[in-house]
Protein backbone atom coordinates (compact mmCIF):
# COMPACT_ATOMS: atom_id res chain seq x y z
CA UNK A 1 0.00 0.00 0.00
CA UNK A 2 1.53 3.31 -0.82
CA UNK A 3 1.43 5.56 2.40
CA UNK A 4 -0.21 8.82 1.78
CA UNK A 5 -0.41 11.88 4.39
CA UNK A 6 -4.07 11.38 6.31
CA UNK A 7 -7.50 13.10 5.24
CA UNK A 8 -7.53 16.55 5.88
CA UNK A 9 -3.59 17.38 5.79
CA UNK A 10 -1.36 18.25 3.35
CA UNK A 11 2.18 19.39 2.65
CA UNK A 12 3.79 22.38 2.37
CA UNK A 13 6.16 21.78 -0.39
CA UNK A 14 8.47 24.31 -1.90
CA UNK A 15 8.07 26.73 -3.92
CA UNK A 16 5.04 27.02 -2.00
CA UNK A 17 6.82 27.38 1.32
CA UNK A 18 8.15 30.79 0.27
CA UNK A 19 4.16 31.81 0.58
CA UNK A 20 4.28 30.45 3.99
CA UNK A 21 7.52 32.07 4.98
CA UNK A 22 6.15 35.41 3.32
CA UNK A 23 2.86 34.99 5.17
CA UNK A 24 4.25 34.19 8.43
CA UNK A 25 6.72 37.11 8.30
CA UNK A 26 4.29 39.87 7.65
CA UNK A 27 1.71 38.22 10.18
CA UNK A 28 4.40 38.34 12.67
CA UNK A 29 6.62 41.67 12.14
CA UNK A 30 2.61 43.35 12.57
CA UNK A 31 1.89 41.51 15.56
CA UNK A 32 5.53 42.80 17.13
CA UNK A 33 4.64 46.31 15.65
CA UNK A 34 1.36 46.28 18.14
CA UNK A 35 3.47 45.17 21.42
CA UNK A 36 2.41 41.51 21.26
CA UNK A 37 5.10 39.22 21.70
CA UNK A 38 5.25 35.68 20.60
CA UNK A 39 3.89 32.70 22.84
CA UNK A 40 4.67 28.89 22.31
CA UNK A 41 2.68 26.27 23.84
CA UNK A 42 2.90 22.55 23.36
CA UNK A 43 0.88 20.87 20.54
CA UNK A 44 -0.73 19.14 23.44
CA UNK A 45 -2.10 19.13 26.77
CA UNK A 46 -4.74 17.23 29.11
CA UNK A 47 -7.31 16.65 28.08
CA UNK A 48 -9.49 18.44 30.43
CA UNK A 49 -7.92 21.96 29.48
CA UNK A 50 -9.74 22.10 26.35
CA UNK A 51 -13.08 20.72 27.84
CA UNK A 52 -12.66 23.74 30.34
CA UNK A 53 -10.95 25.90 28.19
CA UNK A 54 -13.29 25.63 25.26
CA UNK A 55 -16.60 24.58 26.63
CA UNK A 56 -17.90 21.25 27.20
CA UNK A 57 -20.90 21.38 24.96
CA UNK A 58 -19.04 23.34 21.94
CA UNK A 59 -18.89 21.25 18.68
CA UNK A 60 -14.81 21.28 18.86
CA UNK A 61 -15.05 19.84 22.29
CA UNK A 62 -17.85 16.76 21.71
CA UNK A 63 -17.17 16.02 18.15
CA UNK A 64 -13.59 17.63 16.84
CA UNK A 65 -10.97 16.60 19.00
CA UNK A 66 -8.24 14.01 18.36
CA UNK A 67 -8.04 12.98 22.46
CA UNK A 68 -5.90 9.69 22.93
CA UNK A 69 -4.30 8.18 26.23
CA UNK A 70 -0.74 8.21 26.31
CA UNK A 71 1.40 4.89 27.77
CA UNK A 72 0.64 6.36 31.06
CA UNK A 73 -3.08 6.41 30.53
CA UNK A 74 -3.06 10.38 30.66
CA UNK A 75 -5.98 11.94 28.51
CA UNK A 76 -4.05 14.17 26.53
CA UNK A 77 -5.99 16.20 23.31
CA UNK A 78 -4.16 17.97 19.90
CA UNK A 79 -4.73 21.42 20.61
CA UNK A 80 -8.26 22.33 18.18
CA UNK A 81 -7.34 26.33 19.22
CA UNK A 82 -4.50 28.30 21.16
CA UNK A 83 -6.47 30.32 23.61
CA UNK A 84 -6.97 27.80 26.16
CA UNK A 85 -3.37 26.92 25.82
CA UNK A 86 -2.80 30.68 26.42
CA UNK A 87 -4.68 31.05 29.20
CA UNK A 88 -3.16 27.98 31.19
CA UNK A 89 0.53 29.15 30.56
CA UNK A 90 -0.87 32.39 31.63
CA UNK A 91 -2.00 30.92 35.16
CA UNK A 92 1.10 28.50 35.16
CA UNK A 93 3.77 31.03 35.20
CA UNK A 94 1.78 33.60 37.18
CA UNK A 95 2.35 36.10 34.26
CA UNK A 96 -0.54 38.01 35.85
CA UNK A 97 1.19 39.10 38.69
CA UNK A 98 3.83 41.02 36.22
CA UNK A 99 3.24 44.23 34.12
CA UNK A 100 0.00 44.53 32.28
CA UNK A 101 -1.07 43.84 29.82
CA UNK A 102 0.39 40.75 28.66
CA UNK A 103 0.35 40.79 24.74
CA UNK A 104 0.72 37.48 22.94
CA UNK A 105 0.85 36.11 19.84
CA UNK A 106 1.07 32.57 17.96
CA UNK A 107 1.54 30.83 14.62
CA UNK A 108 0.72 27.28 14.84
CA UNK A 109 -0.66 24.13 13.40
CA UNK A 110 -4.34 23.20 15.51
CA UNK A 111 -6.28 19.92 14.86
CA UNK A 112 -9.63 19.45 14.47
CA UNK A 113 -11.55 16.25 13.27
CA UNK A 114 -14.32 17.62 10.87
CA UNK A 115 -15.10 16.93 7.22
CA UNK A 116 -12.11 18.16 5.21
CA UNK A 117 -13.64 20.67 2.54
CA UNK A 118 -11.68 23.58 0.83
CA UNK A 119 -10.53 25.70 3.49
CA UNK A 120 -11.37 23.27 5.86
CA UNK A 121 -8.74 20.86 7.20
CA UNK A 122 -7.67 18.66 10.22
CA UNK A 123 -4.62 19.86 10.55
CA UNK A 124 -4.87 23.81 9.91
CA UNK A 125 -2.70 26.53 10.97
CA UNK A 126 -3.82 29.53 12.48
CA UNK A 127 -2.12 32.85 13.58
CA UNK A 128 -3.77 34.41 16.71
CA UNK A 129 -3.17 37.17 19.85
CA UNK A 130 -4.25 37.45 23.04
CA UNK A 131 -4.12 40.49 25.47
CA UNK A 132 -4.75 39.92 29.01
CA UNK A 133 -5.62 42.61 32.08
CA UNK A 134 -7.03 45.21 30.97
CA UNK A 135 -10.89 45.85 30.35
CA UNK A 136 -10.35 48.88 28.15
CA UNK A 137 -12.60 48.64 25.35
CA UNK A 138 -9.79 50.87 23.30
CA UNK A 139 -7.70 47.75 23.76
CA UNK A 140 -10.89 46.01 21.90
CA UNK A 141 -10.53 48.36 19.30
CA UNK A 142 -7.04 47.60 18.85
CA UNK A 143 -7.08 44.16 18.59
CA UNK A 144 -9.60 44.66 15.58
CA UNK A 145 -7.15 47.30 14.07
CA UNK A 146 -4.28 44.77 13.99
CA UNK A 147 -6.60 42.07 12.22
CA UNK A 148 -7.38 44.96 9.73
CA UNK A 149 -3.83 45.87 9.37
CA UNK A 150 -2.45 42.27 8.70
CA UNK A 151 -5.09 42.02 6.32
CA UNK A 152 -3.99 45.52 4.47
CA UNK A 153 -0.24 44.52 4.48
CA UNK A 154 -1.61 41.43 2.95
CA UNK A 155 -2.75 43.57 -0.20
CA UNK A 156 -6.79 42.00 0.74
CA UNK A 157 -8.86 45.02 0.42
CA UNK A 158 -12.05 42.91 -0.03
CA UNK A 159 -12.96 42.31 3.61
CA UNK A 160 -15.86 42.52 5.55
CA UNK A 161 -16.15 43.23 9.63
CA UNK A 162 -18.80 41.79 11.51
CA UNK A 163 -19.01 42.87 15.27
CA UNK A 164 -21.72 42.52 17.83
CA UNK A 165 -21.65 42.78 22.00
CA UNK A 166 -22.59 39.68 23.80
CA UNK A 167 -22.57 42.11 27.12
CA UNK A 168 -21.85 40.85 30.22
CA UNK A 169 -23.38 37.92 32.77
CA UNK A 170 -25.82 40.35 34.20
CA UNK A 171 -26.87 42.11 31.22
CA UNK A 172 -26.69 38.89 29.20
CA UNK A 173 -29.04 36.84 31.98
CA UNK A 174 -31.83 39.29 31.70
CA UNK A 175 -31.69 38.88 27.82
CA UNK A 176 -31.58 34.89 28.06
CA UNK A 177 -34.68 34.78 29.43
CA UNK A 178 -36.25 36.65 26.90
CA UNK A 179 -34.60 35.27 24.16
CA UNK A 180 -36.24 31.26 25.70
CA UNK A 181 -39.35 33.09 26.04
CA UNK A 182 -39.05 33.69 22.22
CA UNK A 183 -37.66 30.49 20.99
CA UNK A 184 -40.26 27.90 23.39
CA UNK A 185 -43.44 28.72 21.36
CA UNK A 186 -41.34 27.76 18.17
CA UNK A 187 -39.25 24.89 19.28
CA UNK A 188 -40.40 21.99 16.81
CA UNK A 189 -38.96 24.03 14.44
CA UNK A 190 -35.33 24.08 15.50
CA UNK A 191 -32.62 21.72 14.46
CA UNK A 192 -32.45 18.65 16.69
CA UNK A 193 -29.40 20.02 18.16
CA UNK A 194 -30.94 23.30 19.27
CA UNK A 195 -33.49 21.78 20.23
CA UNK A 196 -31.39 20.02 23.18
CA UNK A 197 -29.56 23.28 23.62
CA UNK A 198 -32.10 26.40 23.73
CA UNK A 199 -33.32 26.43 27.23
CA UNK A 200 -29.36 26.09 28.13
CA UNK A 201 -28.07 28.08 25.79
CA UNK A 202 -30.16 29.69 23.50
CA UNK A 203 -27.77 32.19 22.12
CA UNK A 204 -26.32 29.17 20.36
CA UNK A 205 -29.59 29.08 18.08
CA UNK A 206 -28.41 32.63 17.06
CA UNK A 207 -25.51 31.33 15.77
CA UNK A 208 -26.69 27.77 14.14
CA UNK A 209 -25.78 27.21 10.63
CA UNK A 210 -28.95 25.55 10.15
CA UNK A 211 -31.48 27.92 7.93
CA UNK A 212 -34.50 26.19 9.62
CA UNK A 213 -33.35 28.29 13.35
CA UNK A 214 -32.75 31.59 11.56
CA UNK A 215 -36.53 30.97 10.20
CA UNK A 216 -37.90 29.58 13.13
CA UNK A 217 -37.11 32.47 15.68
CA UNK A 218 -37.33 35.20 12.96
CA UNK A 219 -37.69 38.89 14.57
CA UNK A 220 -36.42 37.85 18.23
CA UNK A 221 -34.79 40.23 20.65
CA UNK A 222 -32.03 40.84 19.94
CA UNK A 223 -28.75 41.50 22.84
CA UNK A 224 -27.95 44.67 21.65
CA UNK A 225 -31.55 46.02 22.77
CA UNK A 226 -30.47 44.55 26.51
CA UNK A 227 -27.36 45.89 26.81
CA UNK A 228 -26.55 47.38 30.82
CA UNK A 229 -25.37 50.83 30.56
CA UNK A 230 -21.57 49.65 31.15
CA UNK A 231 -22.02 47.24 27.99
CA UNK A 232 -23.79 49.89 25.63
CA UNK A 233 -20.86 52.61 26.72
CA UNK A 234 -17.83 49.62 26.03
CA UNK A 235 -19.47 48.68 22.59
CA UNK A 236 -19.69 52.44 21.49
CA UNK A 237 -16.11 52.93 22.40
CA UNK A 238 -15.07 50.14 20.41
CA UNK A 239 -17.27 51.47 17.66
CA UNK A 240 -16.05 55.12 17.88
CA UNK A 241 -12.21 53.47 18.24
CA UNK A 242 -12.70 51.30 14.48
CA UNK A 243 -14.29 54.82 13.29
CA UNK A 244 -11.55 56.91 13.84
CA UNK A 245 -9.39 54.38 12.48
CA UNK A 246 -11.56 54.71 9.35
CA UNK A 247 -12.40 50.53 9.94
CA UNK A 248 -15.87 50.23 8.31
CA UNK A 249 -18.00 47.45 10.14
CA UNK A 250 -21.17 46.15 10.12
CA UNK A 251 -23.32 45.36 13.58
CA UNK A 252 -24.70 41.91 12.85
CA UNK A 253 -26.90 40.56 15.67
CA UNK A 254 -26.43 36.99 14.68
CA UNK A 255 -23.06 36.91 15.97
CA UNK A 256 -23.10 35.70 19.41
CA UNK A 257 -20.29 33.52 21.35
CA UNK A 258 -21.98 31.18 22.72
CA UNK A 259 -19.94 30.43 25.77
CA UNK A 260 -20.34 31.88 29.46
CA UNK A 261 -17.45 33.32 29.27
CA UNK A 262 -17.14 35.16 26.46
CA UNK A 263 -18.32 39.05 27.18
CA UNK A 264 -18.97 42.39 25.34
CA UNK A 265 -17.41 42.73 21.92
CA UNK A 266 -17.42 39.93 19.23
CA UNK A 267 -15.92 40.16 15.94
CA UNK A 268 -15.88 37.93 12.78
CA UNK A 269 -13.56 38.62 9.65
CA UNK A 270 -14.79 37.31 6.12
CA UNK A 271 -13.52 37.71 2.78
CA UNK A 272 -15.83 36.59 0.11
CA UNK A 273 -14.54 34.77 -2.88
CA UNK A 274 -12.66 32.41 -0.83
CA UNK A 275 -15.71 29.51 -0.99
CA UNK A 276 -17.99 28.50 0.98
CA UNK A 277 -15.66 28.88 4.33
CA UNK A 278 -15.56 32.74 4.07
CA UNK A 279 -14.51 33.40 7.82
CA UNK A 280 -11.04 34.37 7.74
CA UNK A 281 -10.72 35.42 11.86
CA UNK A 282 -13.15 35.57 14.42
CA UNK A 283 -12.46 36.95 18.26
CA UNK A 284 -13.67 38.44 20.83
CA UNK A 285 -13.44 39.24 24.81
CA UNK A 286 -13.73 36.38 27.00
CA UNK A 287 -13.18 37.98 30.70
CA UNK A 288 -14.60 35.31 32.07
CA UNK A 289 -12.48 32.55 30.84
CA UNK A 290 -8.88 33.08 33.10
CA UNK A 291 -11.34 32.76 36.16
CA UNK A 292 -13.02 29.41 34.30
CA UNK A 293 -9.28 28.21 33.98
CA UNK A 294 -8.59 28.52 37.65
CA UNK A 295 -6.62 31.40 37.42
CA UNK A 296 -8.01 35.21 39.05
CA UNK A 297 -10.63 36.82 37.40
CA UNK A 298 -8.65 38.60 34.81
CA UNK A 299 -10.10 40.28 31.27
CA UNK A 300 -8.54 38.98 28.11
CA UNK A 301 -9.39 39.62 24.16
CA UNK A 302 -8.30 37.96 21.35
CA UNK A 303 -8.92 36.52 18.03
CA UNK A 304 -7.47 33.86 15.62
CA UNK A 305 -7.07 33.55 12.12
CA UNK A 306 -7.12 30.85 9.89
CA UNK A 307 -3.64 30.77 7.79
CA UNK A 308 -5.28 28.36 4.92
CA UNK A 309 -7.49 30.70 4.28
CA UNK A 310 -5.90 33.74 4.11
CA UNK A 311 -3.33 31.99 1.57
CA UNK A 312 -6.79 31.25 -0.75
CA UNK A 313 -7.50 34.94 -0.48
CA UNK A 314 -3.76 35.96 -1.54
CA UNK A 315 -3.13 33.20 -4.03
CA UNK A 316 -2.11 35.43 -6.63
CA UNK A 317 1.12 36.74 -4.44
CA UNK A 318 2.53 33.47 -5.41
CA UNK A 319 3.84 35.08 -9.04
CA UNK A 320 5.16 38.32 -7.29
CA UNK A 321 7.55 36.37 -4.54
CA UNK A 322 11.06 35.60 -5.36
CA UNK A 323 10.96 32.05 -3.70
CA UNK A 324 14.36 30.25 -3.53
CA UNK A 325 16.13 31.97 -6.42
CA UNK A 326 19.75 31.20 -6.33
CA UNK A 327 22.56 34.97 -6.51
CA UNK A 328 25.01 33.09 -8.11
CA UNK A 329 25.93 29.60 -9.78
CA UNK A 330 29.36 28.20 -9.58
CA UNK A 331 30.33 26.76 -13.27
CA UNK A 332 33.32 24.33 -13.09
CA UNK A 333 34.74 23.10 -16.29
CA UNK A 334 36.75 20.14 -15.11
CA UNK A 335 36.20 17.70 -11.89
CA UNK A 336 39.78 19.22 -10.41
CA UNK A 337 37.90 22.31 -9.63
CA UNK A 338 35.47 20.91 -7.11
CA UNK A 339 37.31 21.37 -3.98
CA UNK A 340 37.73 25.27 -5.17
CA UNK A 341 33.93 25.42 -5.97
CA UNK A 342 33.13 24.68 -2.69
CA UNK A 343 35.56 26.65 -0.87
CA UNK A 344 34.22 29.66 -2.88
CA UNK A 345 30.64 28.39 -2.28
CA UNK A 346 30.93 28.47 1.57
CA UNK A 347 32.95 32.40 1.29
CA UNK A 348 29.68 33.29 -0.62
CA UNK A 349 27.33 32.24 1.75
CA UNK A 350 28.83 33.38 4.76
CA UNK A 351 28.12 36.55 3.13
CA UNK A 352 24.77 35.57 2.84
CA UNK A 353 24.57 35.36 -0.93
CA UNK A 354 22.61 32.48 -1.99
CA UNK A 355 25.07 30.42 -4.15
CA UNK A 356 24.59 26.94 -5.41
CA UNK A 357 26.38 24.18 -7.75
CA UNK A 358 26.12 21.48 -9.14
CA UNK A 359 26.18 17.90 -7.66
CA UNK A 360 24.94 15.77 -10.40
CA UNK A 361 28.12 15.42 -12.50
CA UNK A 362 26.73 18.06 -15.39
CA UNK A 363 28.94 19.19 -18.10
CA UNK A 364 29.82 22.58 -18.48
CA UNK A 365 27.02 23.19 -20.77
CA UNK A 366 24.21 21.66 -18.53
CA UNK A 367 25.33 23.59 -15.24
CA UNK A 368 25.10 26.52 -17.21
CA UNK A 369 21.34 25.60 -18.15
CA UNK A 370 20.69 24.68 -14.81
CA UNK A 371 21.82 27.52 -13.33
CA UNK A 372 19.24 29.27 -15.50
CA UNK A 373 16.25 26.96 -13.69
CA UNK A 374 17.54 28.41 -10.40
CA UNK A 375 17.23 31.67 -11.72
CA UNK A 376 20.81 32.49 -10.87
CA UNK A 377 21.21 36.07 -11.54
CA UNK A 378 25.02 35.51 -12.24
CA UNK A 379 27.86 32.27 -12.93
CA UNK A 380 30.83 32.09 -11.71
CA UNK A 381 33.18 29.99 -14.16
CA UNK A 382 36.22 28.16 -13.19
CA UNK A 383 38.04 26.36 -15.83
CA UNK A 384 41.54 25.43 -16.94
CA UNK A 385 42.18 29.48 -17.72
CA UNK A 386 41.24 30.80 -14.30
CA UNK A 387 42.83 28.44 -12.18
CA UNK A 388 46.27 29.07 -14.02
CA UNK A 389 45.95 32.73 -14.09
CA UNK A 390 44.14 33.42 -10.47
CA UNK A 391 41.26 34.96 -11.82
CA UNK A 392 37.48 33.90 -12.33
CA UNK A 393 34.97 34.62 -15.07
CA UNK A 394 31.86 36.18 -13.96
CA UNK A 395 28.97 36.11 -16.45
CA UNK A 396 25.61 38.59 -15.98
CA UNK A 397 23.19 35.83 -16.69
CA UNK A 398 21.05 38.70 -18.28
CA UNK A 399 23.07 40.49 -20.68
CA UNK A 400 25.36 37.42 -20.93
CA UNK A 401 28.24 39.69 -20.27
CA UNK A 402 31.36 38.13 -19.12
CA UNK A 403 34.10 39.57 -17.11
CA UNK A 404 37.35 38.59 -15.53
CA UNK A 405 37.54 39.33 -12.00
CA UNK A 406 40.82 38.54 -9.84
CA UNK A 407 40.43 35.56 -7.48
CA UNK A 408 40.84 37.81 -3.91
CA UNK A 409 38.22 40.63 -5.45
CA UNK A 410 35.38 38.16 -6.44
CA UNK A 411 33.24 38.10 -3.03
CA UNK A 412 33.19 41.95 -3.09
CA UNK A 413 32.38 42.01 -6.67
CA UNK A 414 29.63 39.79 -6.08
CA UNK A 415 28.24 41.98 -3.46
CA UNK A 416 28.27 45.24 -5.29
CA UNK A 417 26.52 43.68 -8.03
CA UNK A 418 23.65 42.14 -6.54
CA UNK A 419 23.22 45.32 -4.36
CA UNK A 420 22.79 47.34 -7.94
CA UNK A 421 20.36 44.36 -9.15
CA UNK A 422 18.11 45.14 -5.90
CA UNK A 423 18.41 48.72 -5.87
CA UNK A 424 17.22 48.53 -9.72
CA UNK A 425 14.57 46.27 -8.77
CA UNK A 426 13.07 48.19 -5.67
P1 LIG B 1 -12.26 29.50 15.39
O1 LIG B 1 -11.15 29.13 16.33
O2 LIG B 1 -13.21 28.34 15.12
O3 LIG B 1 -12.95 30.79 15.74
O4 LIG B 1 -11.56 29.75 13.98
C1 LIG B 1 -10.79 30.87 13.69
C2 LIG B 1 -10.33 30.77 12.26
O5 LIG B 1 -9.53 29.60 12.09
C3 LIG B 1 -11.46 30.59 11.27
O6 LIG B 1 -12.00 31.83 10.89
C4 LIG B 1 -10.75 29.91 10.12
O7 LIG B 1 -10.07 30.86 9.32
C5 LIG B 1 -9.73 29.05 10.81
N1 LIG B 1 -10.20 27.66 10.92
C6 LIG B 1 -10.98 27.10 11.87
N2 LIG B 1 -11.17 25.80 11.65
C7 LIG B 1 -10.48 25.49 10.53
C8 LIG B 1 -10.27 24.28 9.77
N3 LIG B 1 -10.80 23.12 10.15
N4 LIG B 1 -9.50 24.35 8.67
C9 LIG B 1 -8.94 25.53 8.27
N5 LIG B 1 -9.10 26.69 8.94
C10 LIG B 1 -9.86 26.68 10.06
Amino acid sequence: MQLKAPRGTYDILPPDSSKWQYIEGILKETAETFGYREIRTPIFEHTELFERGVGSSTDIVTKEMYTFKDKSLRSLTLRPENTASCVRALIEHSIYSGIMPAKWYYIGPMFRYDRPQTGRYRQFHQFGVEAFGSNSPYLDAEVIILLIEVLKRLGLKEYELHINSVGCMQCRDVYRQKLIEHITPVKDKLCPDCQTRYQQNPLRVLDCKEKSCHQAIVNYPTLSQHLCDDCASHYDVVKKGLKANSIDYRHDDNLVRGLDYYTNTAFEIHIPGIGAQSAVGGGGRYNGLVEDCGGPDLPGIGFAMGIERLLLAVDTLAKELDSGKSDVFITIMNDDYELQALELLTRLRQENIRAEKDYMGRSGRAQMKYADKLGARMVIIIGDDEIQQGYFTLRDMQSKEQVQIDKEEIIESVRDRLAKFRGGNG
